[in-house]
């Protein structure tokens, strides 16, 4: 039996992969504390973990603050990361000494989880809700203007908060440095060595388990006519442009079409929809995935992760630098197409190309194979128990 300690940013798609892990570690046997806030609180006790709030340590966010989270700057999520670290110091000193963890399992861009494992020399396993990245992996990403001037710009702001890390202890060189996989720290990552780029140039440290996915559903394809499905994720979907878009380019197909907006948008804003089209502003993902024949996606990790383990190919529309490296691996496996013209007439050709051609669908099948052959959440809790890991 063993004490892990759980950590986590708070962040749906951070979270949500590390439930069925310890869920997995309690049924072995294991004791785990999940370090997590208020909003996750259910999804975590749910799986047997303690639960300990960190509400009380979130900084007070200005308005300008709230809007660099709300879309995803780097910049902004690096400062609240450090302010987290720096509120929650003392909190954690007593933690450690009183529940003396034997391994922290710790989201990858969680700085708390991550320095405080180093402080107090506990043996620390990485939790990886994307690709694995390192100098060579990285070149999948594509940065926008915009991610590269808020990552320019906020170069000082970040140095400015690195020397409060270290006046309290904390030898951080860079944010690289925190962020990046290195061949020495246990990583779990939620996906296989074959989707992985790069994946020669990560050592046995590494653990590719396969997608955390929730559901032991099967494909099953047996529409009356294609279902296509389209989602902006759960983050940046605010884009009633492009569902009108697709409303218009799909509206004369002989096609079914869903499409999640978000709760940015009421499905009763568009305009009067034709009866093959139904907006919502949620659904249950992976159902509407076990029947879709297409998914027009962002190339959030997760919606692709699930698309191909559904064997559903892919029309892709990366809005971010991550996205895209997503979106680059799908096109290499050949379970998709980017989107690159968004016009109506772009939209309805990329559904043609994908439902006209089984090559996609064969692909997608493939890859969806592949998945389920990795070990899982079971693989990953084994990783963890036996950490820490001494290969050559
Ligand atoms: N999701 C869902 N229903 C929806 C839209 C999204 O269940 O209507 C889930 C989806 O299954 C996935 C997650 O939300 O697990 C989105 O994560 P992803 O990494 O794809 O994108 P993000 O929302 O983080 O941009």
């Amino acid at each position: 039996m063993k004490k892990i300690a759980f950590f986590c940013i708070p962040a749906h798609g951070h979270t949500n992969p590390m439930l069925p892990v310890a869920a997995e570690l309690i049924r072995r046997g294991n004791v785990v504390r999940f370090y997590s806030f208020n909003e996750f609180e259910k999804k975590i006790t749910a799986t047997g973990a303690e639960f300990i709030s960190c509400d009380s340590y979130l900084p007070k966010l200005t308005k300008q603050e709230e809007y660099g989270l709300k879309n995803v700057s780097a910049t902004e999520m690096t400062i609240q990361d450090i302010r987290i670290t720096l509120n929650m110091d003392s909190f954690l000193d007593g933690e450690f000494k009183t529940f003396c963890p034997d391994v922290v399992y710790t989201d990858s861009v969680c700085f708390w989880g991550k320095l405080n494992a180093l402080k107090h020399n506990v043996s620390m396993v990485v939790s990886t809700s994307t690709f694995a990245f390192n100098r060579l992996s990285s070149r999948y990403m594509k940065n926008s203007l915009k991610e590269l001037a808020d990552m320019i710009f906020g170069f000082p702001k970040i140095s400015k908060e690195l020397k409060k890390l270290r006046t309290y202890g904390y030898h951080v060189n860079s944010v690289l440095s925190m962020v990046q996989s290195d061949n020495k720290t246990d990583s779990v990552v939620y996906t296989s060595r074959r989707f992985q780029p790069y994946a020669e140039s990560f050592s046995n440290h590494y653990a590719f388990v396969g997608p955390s996915v929730f559901s032991n559903i099967e494909p099953n394809k047996d529409n009356v006519r294609p279902l296509i499905y389209i989602s902006m994720g759960t983050v940046i979907n605010d884009r009633p442009d492009f569902y009108n878009k697709c409303i218009e380019a799909l509206k004369e197909c002989n096609v079914d079409v869903i499409i999640s907006c978000g709760n940015a948008i009421e499905p009763d804003d568009f305009y009067t929809l034709p009866d093959n089209i139904r907006v919502y502003t949620y659904v249950d993902q992976l159902d509407i995935l076990s029947g879709a024949d297409v998914f027009i996606t962002h190339c959030g990790m997760n919606s692709v992760s699930e698309s191909l383990y559904m064997a559903v190919p892919m029309i892709l529309y990366p809005q971010t630098g991550e996205q895209h490296a997503v979106a680059r691996r799908t096109v290499e496996t050949g379970a998709g197409v980017m989107l690159t013209d968004d016009s109506v007439c772009g939209i309805r050709s990329a559904v043609q190309e994908v439902l006209n051609n089984n090559k996609y669908v064969t692909a997608a099948r493939e890859c969806s194979a592949d998945f389920r052959s990795c070990a899982g959440a079971a693989g990953a809790a084994e990783f963890i128990e036996n950490a820490p890991h001494s290969f050559d």
